[in-house]
């Protein structure tokens, strides 16, 4: 049993969901100085943004919007071929105060109630592990959420979304080496195949998308250095992840 709270928003849409609609699990740091300016945001008609469950930094589970409802968390979004993602998933906002404040690390408490709500929903909704993402996954142009410091990792330890299996020796041997073009096109085939999609819709310079693309890469499979460029580790890891969803 999850010990939950009940705080409900007004904001979601009025009419009710298959369950069989639920198909992904979308995470989000909430990117507000305060924890409680958050939850009257995701709670005030004003804003018109919700998410289902609130991960309080004591570790405390809110339920704003119920799961057959759609919340308003994922915004322009993609993956695959999936948009607008709010219809087809359930929103976890993490309480984190984000890179444009103090983004700092979460709290052992909250990754604890991360795993144990994602299992539950993982098991209710019967999620893929591929569908398990970041906001910055399905809109790496606008979003960072949640971020390198969110533990994509361990979560994978504990059957949570996908991981890479490359040992660290040669993780370590190849991050920073720089790559020429061609396996640059290479690597961005590999995003692709994982379920990325390229839409520049900020109508961004090509220089400047790609970077953003990179970085959002990074922040979920190369948490050590998120620097925008191309690197070998970069490329190793993609093609590892892309011949896994196979
Ligand atoms: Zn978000």
């Amino acid at each position: 049993m999850i010990k939950k709270i009940f705080n409900y928003s007004p904001n979601f849409e009025l009419k009710k969901r298959r369950k069989n609609q639920i198909q992904f699990l979308i995470l989000h740091y909430t990117g507000m100085e305060k924890e409680t300016d958050a939850i009257k945001r995701l709670t005030n008609t004003k804003y018109k943004v919700s998410s289902h469950y609130f991960i309080k930094a004591n570790g405390e589970i809110i339920v704003l919007v119920p799961d057959l409802y759609i919340a308003w968390h994922a915004g322009e979004s993609y993956w695959k071929n999936f948009k607008y993602l709010n219809k087809n998933s359930i929103g976890i906002e993490i309480s984190n105060p984000g890179h444009e404040y103090n983004y700092k690390n979460f709290s052992d408490k909250q990754i604890k109630s991360v795993l144990k709500l994602i299992k539950y929903l993982i098991k209710k909704y019967k999620i893929k592990s591929s569908n398990i993402l970041g906001h910055s996954d399905i809109a790496p142009t606008r979003k960072k959420d949640p971020g390198e410091k969110f533990p994509w990792r361990l979560l994978a330890q504990k059957k949570i979304g996908v991981w890479h299996s490359i040992p660290k020796i040669t993780l370590k041997k190849n991050r920073l080496k720089l790559v020429d073009s061609k396996l640059e096109k290479y690597f961005f085939k590999k995003l692709k195949k994982i379920g990325y999609v390229f839409n520049n819709s900020e109508i961004l310079s090509k220089k400047n998308f790609f970077n953003l693309i990179v970085k959002t890469f990074q922040r979920r499979y190369r948490q050590e250095v998120i620097n925008g460029k191309v690197d070998k580790e970069c490329v190793l890891i993609s093609e590892n992840l892309a011949k896994k969803l196979n």
